[in-house]
């Protein structure tokens, strides 16, 4: 897809990430579908949310910041080590979703109750509820961040050890 990309939405700053991503040198092989786990990941893969998908609407200039569908990808960085023309996809969805939010689109990303930092997109975030339910498996861990969730497992570690000290009977020397 060799077209100058007319962005609409987002101003210089997206124009930046598209240029910088390398968007315009895509040439719609289809690669990033073919190997995407969103297919497997999602009960639902849609050519909307794929790479290529993407790729093409930031490209035909349309308001891919306000798109719910930049939120599904894993950002595996599968399809940027298998594109031909060395498209940064991965790359690139992050930055317009880090863009998006300093626009105030802030739906679909999930922020970490506990540091307010954003962690997870919301798609990613339901999926792995659905998928831990599916197992019986508890699904507490995943509403912290990976940095407050070390935190939160280093703290119980320490109480942990302190009561394990407190509770040994002491050997006094007749
Ligand atoms: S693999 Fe690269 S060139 Fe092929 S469709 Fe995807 S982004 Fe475009
Ligand atoms: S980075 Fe995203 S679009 Fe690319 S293969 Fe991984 S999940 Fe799919």
């Amino acid at each position: 897809m060799k077209q100058e990309g007319k962005v609409s939405a987002g101003g210089d700053l997206l124009a930046k990430i598209i240029e910088e991503k390398k968007l315009s040198l895509c040439v719609e092989c289809g690669k990033c579908v073919a190997s995407c786990p969103m297919a497997e990941f999602y009960d639902r893969f849609s050519f909307l949310f794929s790479a290529r998908g993407i790729v093409k609407k930031a490209l035909l200039g349309l308001d891919v910041l306000r798109d719910p569908n930049i939120w599904f990808c894993l950002k595996c960085d599968v399809c940027a080590q298998l594109c031909p023309a060395g498209v940064k996809y991965a790359e690139f969805v992050e930055d317009i979703r880090q863009l998006a939010i300093r626009e105030g689109v802030t739906e679909n990303s999930v922020v970490c109750p506990r540091c307010g930092r954003y962690y997870l997109p919301l798609p990613t975030l339901e999926r792995l509820k659905e998928i831990l339910a599916g197992k019986g498996l508890a699904d507490e861990f995943i509403e912290l961040c990976p940095q407050c969730r070390q935190d939160d497992m280093a703290g119980k570690l320490a109480v942990h050890t302190v009561l394990a000290k407190s509770s040994v009977p002491r050997h006094h020397p007749a």
